[in-house]
Formats: C-alpha cells, sequence, structure tokens
C-alpha cells in the first residue's frame, strides 16, 4: 500500500517513509491511497482475535512494507498487559444514563491514563523500524513541545527505546501541577524534560526552529542522528486509533449488545479530529457506522463547520476544563476534507492555503452535504459538562473525567434531538483522576477543594471509591529528576548541549 500527500498526489511513499517523514514536504498529510476493505465476513474472523490479533491484521494491511514479524514484534511490545492493566487494553464499561445505554469505551488504561497511549506506545517501534528501512539506521531524536497529555505519553512511549533520544519542552506556567510532576518524575535513560519561559506557541515555534534550521541538522546527522517526531498528524498515530473501533465493535457482538452486522453510532470528545478520524476510516473499511457524533467543547468550531460548511478559526479561544480539546485548528480534519471531495488534492489544498492565510474556509455544498450525511456536531461549555459529571454519577456511579463527560452531554442531546436509539460507543479519553480538580468540584461542589493537586485525587477516591489507577497512585513518592528552565530563545542551544552536539 502507497501513501500520498492530501496537497500533492504526486508526492507518493511508503508507510515507513510515511512514517518516518511525519509530515510531506508540501505541507500535506499522507494517507493511504485505497483502504483495505473488510465484508461480515472477515468482521466474523475478527470475533475470535484478541485486541493484539485485531491490530496485527489491521497493521499487516496498512504496513505493507514491514514484515509480519515485524509487526508481531511491534504489537507485543506496545499492548503488553503489565502497561495496560490487562489484556484487554481497550475495554467497554456498560452504564446507563437518563434512560439510554452508555458503551463507555475506557481509552485511558495505559501508562499515562489518557488515550494518547494507544497510540504512543505504539507509534516508537513502528518509527525506529521505519527510520531502519529509510535512513540507514540513524538514531531518532523526537523533539515534542507539549501543553501536557501528549508530552508525558511521548515520554512514556520512547523511555528506553533502543536508537532513540527524546525531549520534551512545556511552558513553564502553562501545564497542570500534575501534568508537570508526571513529566518531571518521568525515568528512562533516553529522556530529558525542560520547562520554558513562554507560552506553549513559543515552545512550539522553538521546536519547529529547531527541526528546520539546517546547521543543526548537518551536526546531528555528522553524529548519525536525525530528528523526528511524534505530532498527531504522524499516519502512525492515526493508525493504531482504527484499531479499537474495530475491536469494541467485536466486543459489543462478542458481549450479545449487537448482532454482527448491526449499526453502531461513534461519539467522540474531539480536539484534533485524529481520534474520530480514526473511526470514519474504520466506517470506509467495512465497518457499519450510522453516524458520528462529534463532540466539542466551548471551542466549538467543529460544530459549526459541520452545521455550516464553513470552517473559520478566527474566534475567541476559550481555556476549559476539557483542556485538551482546546483547539481552533483541527489538523486532521484535512484529511476527511481530501477523502470527501474525491481525493482531490487541488481541492484539499486551496482550503488549506485560505486557512493558512485567512483563518477560514468554505467547502462545496456537495461536501457539506456529505459532512452532514455522517458527521452530527454538538458542543457543551463548562457548567455543562459539570453537570454530566454530577449526573452520570449519581445515576449510574460512573465517574467520568471532563473531556468524556463533554462527549455524553452531546450524545444526550443527539439522542433527545433525534430519537435515535442506536446502540452507541462512546470514547472515553482520560481517567476522572487526571482532571481531579474539575471533576471533584463537579461531584463535591467548589468550597472545601483541598489546595493540593495529590490530596484532591485521595478526596475524589474516599468519596466516591472509584480506583485511583496505579500511574497516577504511585506518582505521588516518586522524585523529580528534571528542573531545567531556559528562555524560548535557546532551545537550539540546549538541544545540542544535551545531545553532546558541538
Ligand atoms: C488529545 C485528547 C483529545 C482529543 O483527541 P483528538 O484526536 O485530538 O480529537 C480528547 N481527550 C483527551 C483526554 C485527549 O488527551
Amino acid at each position: 500500500m502507497l501513501y500520498n500527500s492530501t496537497e500533492n498526489k504526486n508526492e507518493v511513499v511508503s508507510a515507513s517513509q510515511a512514517i518516518a517523514q511525519g509530515i510531506s514536504r508540501d505541507g500535506g498529510l499522507f494517507v493511504p491511497q485505497e483502504l483495505p476493505s473488510y465484508s461480515l465476513g472477515t468482521l466474523k474472523e475478527f470475533l475470535a482475535l484478541d485486541y493484539k490479533g485485531i491490530a496485527k491484521r489491521v497493521f499487516g494491511d496498512f504496513l505493507t512494507d514491514f514484515t509480519a514479524d515485524e509487526i508481531d514484534d511491534c504489537v507485543e511490545k506496545a499492548y503488553t498487559a503489565e502497561k495496560f492493566g490487562g489484556s484487554n487494553p481497550a475495554p467497554i464499561s456498560y452504564q446507563k444514563y437518563n434512560g439510554n445505554n452508555l458503551n463507555i469505551l475506557e481509552l485511558w488504561h495505559g501508562p499515562t491514563c489518557a488515550f494518547k497511549d494507544m497510540a504512543l506506545q505504539i507509534l516508537p517501534h513502528l518509527l525506529t523500524k521505519s527510520l531502519k528501512k529509510t535512513n540507514d539506521g540513524k538514531d531518532a531524536v523526537i523533539l515534542v513541545a507539549t501543553s501536557g497529555d501528549t508530552g508525558k505519553a511521548a515520554l512514556e512511549g520512547f523511555k528506553d527505546v533502543d536508537h532513540t533520544k527524546i525531549i520534551v519542552f512545556y511552558p513553564v506556567h502553562g501545564v497542570s501541577p500534575m501534568q508537570k510532576h508526571q513529566m518531571n518524575t518521568q525515568e528512562g535513560e533516553n529522556v530529558k524534560v525542560c520547562a520554558i519561559e513562554g507560552n506553549f506557541d513559543d515552545a512550539q515555534t522553538g521546536v519547529k526552529k529547531i527541526f528546520t534550521t539546517k546547521e543543526i541538522s548537518d551536526k546531528l546527522a555528522s553524529d548519525n542522528m536525525m530528528f523526528s517526531s511524534a505530532n498527531s498528524i504522524n499516519w502512525g498515530r492515526l493508525l493504531p486509533q482504527i484499531v479499537y473501533y474495530i475491536a469494541s465493535y467485536c466486543e459489543l457482538v462478542n458481549d450479545g449488545k449487537i448482532n454482527l452486522g448491526d449499526k453502531i453510532n461513534v461519539v467522540v470528545p474531539t480536539g484534533n479530529f485524529g481520534n474520530i478520524l480514526a473511526s470514519y476510516y474504520a466506517f470506509c473499511m467495512g465497518l457499519p457506522v450510522n453516524k458520528f457524533i462529534c463532540a466539542s467543547n466551548s471551542n466549538n468550531v467543529l460544530t459549526d463547520f459541520i452545521n455550516s460548511g464553513v470552517y473559520d478559526k478566527n474566534r475567541q479561544f476559550y481555556t476549559t476544563i476539557s483542556p485538551s480539546m482546546d483547539i481552533l485548528v483541527s489538523s486532521n480534519l484535512e484529511r476527511l476534507l481530501y477523502k470527501l471531495s474525491g481525493d482531490s488534492d487541488d481541492i484539499t489544498r486551496e482550503w488549506m492555503n485560505k486557512l493558512r492565510t485567512e483563518g477560514k474556509y468554505e467547502v462545496t455544498p456537495e461536501v457539506r452535504e456529505a459532512v452532514m450525511s455522517s458527521f452530527y456536531g454538538g458542543c457543551c461549555d463548562d457548567e455543562a459538562t459539570k453537570t454530566t459529571i454530577s449526573e452520570v454519577y449519581k445515576q449510574s456511579g460512573y465517574l467520568c473525567d471532563t473531556h468524556t463527560a463533554v462527549a455524553v452531554a452531546v450524545y444526550d442531546k443527539y439522542v433527545s434531538e433525534t430519537g435515535d436509539k442506536t446502540p452507541s460507543i462512546i470514547a472515553s479519553t482520560a481517567s476522572p483522576y487526571k482532571f481531579s480538580k474539575a471533576v471533584l468540584s463537579a461531584i463535591d461542589g467548589d468550597d472545601n477543594l483541598p489546595d493540593n493537586e495529590f490530596d484532591m485525587v485521595e478526596k475524589l477516591n474516599s468519596i466516591t471509591g472509584v480506583e485511583i489507577p496505579a500511574p497516577l497512585a504511585s506518582l505521588k513518592d516518586k522524585k523529580s529528576r528534571f528542573s531545567d528552565v531556559v528562555n524560548s530563545d535557546e532551545m537550539d542551544e540546549y538541544v545540542l548541549k544535551t545531545l553532546g552536539v558541538e
């Protein structure tokens, strides 16, 4: 299977090149030229497989320049019972809310308690094998600018992976105390964490500058190293997300909730549009899906796009209690537009250029119709998010995090508006303990909040009895290993010094 750029069809690469390169030179994203097609017969075979078994089949169909042994190795290393707290890394929890079934797909049982582990636990293995195929064995240096979750998930994924080093930069005042502690206590011989004086944009600009400074890349190359990226537009992060939609469908069938061939709805709390796009690819491959419900917080640029066909990022940015969805440019939407415009690189490039220059574009009536017929867009603010956390807890005893609660609130609205009772999968993207402050205040009110993050975790646990995930429980006693802080204009120097390159 070959891949081409959404903005230039003549740019054609192998799977390993797409993963090693991350983004196309023209600025477009890599997409498979055609998708594998899974009949009901194939899905029936999948019913007998476990998560890893399904993952191996799906990866094998997309990564055709990997050997079966290489794929086995990646999957076995990534989804261990030890890392994911059991043999099924993505279990479904069956709950009821306002008279409807909530089938909650828990994607946060990995080492950092957020769904990004589902992809970032396997990406390092896919990437090192891809680099070996395409770049004669140079060591990969991963640079990450993070506003919280991605940095920690990338550190855990790349920790002690041979032939890789990872350096994470975060804004010194821009992450939560829990996120900071998660990163600064990171173990591993090949990891480094550094705060920068500045905001997330400064960190990201600094990283981009290092990536594109030829002098620095040349210095690395002479020491047999090269930069690479773990960011969310890499095909190697999207592909692993297709797997859990197929696996969870099989789980619904095996649990007797639906019959093979029945349609489901998919509900996803959305930021960069990666997670929901993966479910759409699964649908294009044959998974029976009726509707994709795209849930946003107050940063509702996607809700407006789905309802109007106009994408307009020129609007107020809100800092919310679901921070991983505080995004105004949903990068992976580009891949959907490419698909819905009939694989047109010209049209996609035109819209993306408008986004880059004017911050706004409008799709054709045909594409708007296609979007609306598959997707439902809805949003909810912080207050409704908290009410949902509290109501779900009261009705079912189930504790959701702030991002998952946005999905539940929008799903609830969708069902009341449409009366559509199709069985649904709701993607749950983080452990409630990762956002203890907001969850605790939703359940217990704002008056008696402890001022320390770990005390909040314990209070939430003592009120609800919901188990604290082991990686968060053990964090309190871990020693901080990193305390470097640099100015954003010193990041390049810092990288060279860390790598021991003169
Ligand atoms: C990254 C993230 C999201 C958004 O996922 P996208 O793939 O960017 O749409 C939602 N919830 C949590 C907890 C996340 O970390």
